[in-house]
């Protein structure tokens, strides 16, 4: 990513470099064999830098065998220059190596001095070269301030340049023209530095926007480029000045800008540049409507040129190209070129991007450079003075070599240098447009799950509302059994359209990161006995076997009870739903050695063929076949069940074979806790925020119930006997239980049972409310006796125990210690 730019201001400070060397040993001995190497070495630098290491290497070897004081000052000169033959020959790492070697020697032999500042600059290029545009900062900043120390302006003003170009590079062009500018002032002397210096600022104004400066400054980069006898520079920024011209609608002034251009591509080496022109003028065509004629010199540009390995220079005729070739129907040719585009935007994308993340965690003082650069403008003319003074001598002496080596140099090494400048010119407006395309995009993903949600949340309500109704209308069994079938019709389809908008609000708050998880000791087994029974009833319907088993289980898991239940709830769905015959279990077990607990759902239905395996995990994916389209589904189950299980800190597995069946494996983090001594201060103060306990041994009234208080509270867990009762209540997992007194059985021994579970949920400060029908053989006056917060008469209307229920928080925050006796109608 080093530009050729940067090559072409070493290659300066090479060539400013070698004049006081060679004065210095030159008027005292005649050059020096050390000196006669170094100046192969310089002067074949640019062209063979296979032929400069040689040299550099054997004026290393001869400075070594030097004895004199200047040895090691020799040494470090060999080496900075073996460390810029090798950059030449793209062998970075060898040159970082030589260049730090240098310096350390430049350090200690000759610190402070133009050449300490020269090796800095390369070892600055070495980093930026390897895309550490933050350490290359760092020397260009060394070196800059050797130079403007030792007053030696034109090294000054080359390494503010490149501290210029690290924020090109990165896209930051307020800063570069800060160090661009403060380079036009500090040497401007001769035309090829005011060549390089106008057209840096041209190209930055253009990148600002500052249309007429950019044009202002390619002039006089122009009149520089005409001074050096460059037709080939000269044309290049003359089609720099038209495309500004274009962009301030001066259309005639870009004509005649063009044809200058066109007129010096004609022959010689601005010929090389001709296509370019062309691509300028294609540019003009375009901006008049004159689409036919565009394509016809967007053709000339590419003449000959493979679309798919065009370089950067060409980057913005390809967004051209795409543009004119699709508004004259030439489709595929736009195709191409819109590939080629893509592909090279990506590119400078990437420079940019890496470049400037890389300099906001430099964190560059720039308020400390503002400083210094005005200190130095102040200081500056005393020392001009004095440093003139110093150094005319050499400068008559120079002058000629430099004036001639520029000229090669800037020839060769500006032609590659403004292709890289010209091809990033829409880079920054490229990149804003990706932004706000990104940006787009979030808002439409984040807009699509927040309708999911909200839409899925205001389905729900009302659905609750059916629900309940049906539930109720079907407990008070006040209907004709005509009437009874379109209710529970009612019933069944409502339950799977509520069934469908969980899913999806599920869904919804997946993608937007907002699952609920709460963690709580959890009873597996309870869990998974729970599921056996609500599950046992439809299955026996299906003739399918249904077998569940738990063994070894730790008494309590920490994860959350709630969603592992959705998750089993989603597998035996699954199960049951394709499986016609033979068998599905359900299992869980401690696997010690691995801290996992595994709970197993397997079926011997339809199976899934191995293609589908991953697939089907994802939302909305069903195997297509025509099995499958048979069962109803929405191909969301086993995406929440894994984002489920992910979320949990766990995993899933399946294995499955077409016709035999699948089994899917939730394996989750068996990490063991004690059940809570002492219980939870917070008590919820309505019954929504009520995580309820429903003891209830009937597995169908149990599921009735739960339709009817699961939408009224925060959370609903089935209870199968005393035992998951107490252990829910241990395990702090309810904050409420209801329960059937029937339940522990219909005979006054059970009574105890009933007594001691009541007296235990008291103690735990968990508010009981207790169902009692006064036709069961249990004695009314002793019921009344027990220890609940509410008792209530069967039968009793499922509204009217929701009632009562939101009622007990309503007049209470705190447990009952008296009970309500409620008399349903
Ligand atoms: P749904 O069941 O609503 O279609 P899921 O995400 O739960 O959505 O399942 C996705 C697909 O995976 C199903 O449509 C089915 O093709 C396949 N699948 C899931 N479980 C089983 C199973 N136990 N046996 C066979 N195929 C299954």
């Amino acid at each position: 990513m080093r530009s050729l730019f940067a090559s072409f201001l070493l290659m300066l400070a090479s060539v400013t470099g070698l004049a006081p060397l060679s004065a210095q040993s030159g008027v005292q001995d005649g050059p020096t064999a050390f000196d006669t190497a170094i100046e192969a070495a310089m002067d074949t630098m640019m062209a063979d830098p296979e032929a400069a290491l040689v040299f550099s290497q054997e004026a290393l070897e001869l400075a070594q065998k030097q004895s004199d004081d200047e040895r090691d000052q020799n040494r470090a000169t060999a080496l900075w220059l073996k460390a810029e033959s090798l950059i030449g020959l793209n062998r970075l790492d060898e040159a970082g190596d030589i260049a730090t070697e240098a310096l350390a020697l430049v350090k200690k032999a000759a610190p402070g001095t133009k050449l300490n500042g020269d090796v800095l600059r390369s070892r600055g290029a070495v980093r930026a070269l390897s895309g550490n545009v933050q350490d290359a900062l760092t020397d260009y900043q060394a070196a800059h301030e050797i130079y403007r120390r030792a007053g030696i302006k034109r090294s000054q003003a080359i390494a503010l340049n490149d501290l210029g170009q690290i924020y090109w590079e990165a896209g930051d062009y307020q800063r570069t023209l800060k160090y661009y500018e403060q380079a036009v002032e500090i040497y401007n002397d001769d035309p090829g530095f005011r060549l390089g210096n106008h057209n840096n600022l041209g190209e930055t104004y253009k990148m600002l926007e500052r249309y007429g400066d950019a044009e202002r400054e390619y002039e006089l980069a122009i009149a520089a480029a005409r001074e050096l006898g460059s037709p080939l520079l000269e044309t290049r920024i003359l089609s720099n000045l038209a495309l500004v011209q274009i962009e301030q609608g001066k259309l005639a002034s870009a004509e005649r800008t063009t044809a200058r251009a066109l007129s010096l591509a004609r022959s010689g080496e601005a010929a090389d540049w001709r296509d370019f022109v062309y691509g300028v003028q294609a540019r003009l065509a375009y901006e008049r409507g004159q689409n036919n004629r565009a394509a016809r010199l967007l053709d000339q540009t590419f003449a000959g040129a493979d679309l798919s390995e065009t370089d950067l220079l060409f980057r913005e005729y390809h967004a051209l190209g795409a543009r004119v070739f699709e508004e004259i129907g030439q489709t595929s040719k736009a195709l191409a070129h819109l590939r080629a585009f893509q592909r090279l935007d990506g590119q400078a994308r990437d420079l940019v991007s890496s470049a400037s993340s890389q300099l906001l965690a430099a964190e560059f003082d720039y308020a400390n450079q503002n400083l210094r650069i005005a200190q130095l403008k102040q200081g500056q003319l005393e020392r001009d003075i004095q440093i003139e003074r110093e150094r005319s001598e050499f400068r008559t002496m120079a002058f000629v070599g430099i004036a001639v080596a520029l000229s090669i140099v800037l020839a060769l090494t500006l032609t590659a240098f403004f292709s890289i400048r010209r091809s990033r010119n829409e880079v920054r407006a490229a990149n804003e447009e990706l932004t706000l395309v990104n940006a787009d995009l979030e808002h439409a993903l984040k807009a699509k799950t927040d309708f999911l949600a909200m839409t899925s949340h205001e389905i729900r309500t009302p659905l609750n509302g059916i629900l309940g109704t049906a539930q109720v209308l079907l407990a008070s069994r006040a209907l004709d059994d005509a009437n009874m079938k379109r209710v529970k019709l009612i019933q069944s389809a409502g339950s799977t359209m509520k069934a469908l908008v969980d899913d999806l609000l599920d869904v919804a708050k997946m993608e937007s990161g907002e699952v609920s998880i709460e963690m709580s000791p959890t009873s597996i087994e309870a869990l998974v006995k729970d599921a056996g029974y609500l599950w046992a009833d439809k299955l026996r319907e299906k003739n399918v076997e249904f077998a569940s088993d738990t063994s070894d289980l730790p008494a309590l898991i920490e994860t959350d009870g709630g969603r592992v239940r959705q998750i089993i709830f989603n597998l035996l769905s699954n199960a049951v739903k394709f499986t016609r015959e033979g068998s599905i279990s359900l299992r869980a077990w401690h696997d010690k050695e691995a801290g996992d607990v595994i709970i197993e759902v397997a079926d011997t239905g339809i199976g899934i063929p191995a293609e589908q395996q991953s697939k089907i995990f994802e939302a909305f994916h069903q195997v297509d076949n025509a099995t499958t389209r048979e069962f109803s589904g929405t191909g969301l189950g086993l995406s929440i069940c894994k984002n489920l299980t992910a979320a949990l800190g766990g995993r899933m597995e399946l294995s499955s074979e077409v016709g035999k069946g699948s089994t899917f494996r939730v394996i989750l983090p068996a990490i063991e806790v004690e059940a809570p001594s002492n219980k939870n201060d917070e008590r919820p103060t309505s019954l929504s925020e009520c995580r309820m306990g429903l003891l209830e041994a009937n597995p169908m009234k149990q599921a009735i119930l739960m339709g009817l208080i699961e939408p009224h509270a925060k959370s609903m867990t089935g209870l199968s006997d005393a035992k998951a009762c107490i252990e829910a209540i241990d395990a702090n997992a309810v904050d409420h239980v209801v329960l059937d007194a029937g339940c522990v059985g219909e005979d006054e021994a059970t009574l105890a049972d009933l007594r001691e579970l009541l007296t235990h949920a008291k103690a735990a400060g968990v508010p009981t409310t207790l169902l009692f029908s006064p036709k069961s053989g249990l004695p009314i006056e002793q019921i009344t006796q027990l220890d609940h917060s509410q008792l209530l008469l069967k039968p009793i209307a499922g509204d009217a125990l929701v009632a009562t229920l939101h009622e007990y928080y309503a007049s209470e925050t705190t447990p009952k210690t008296e009970s309500d006796v409620a008399n349903a109608a």
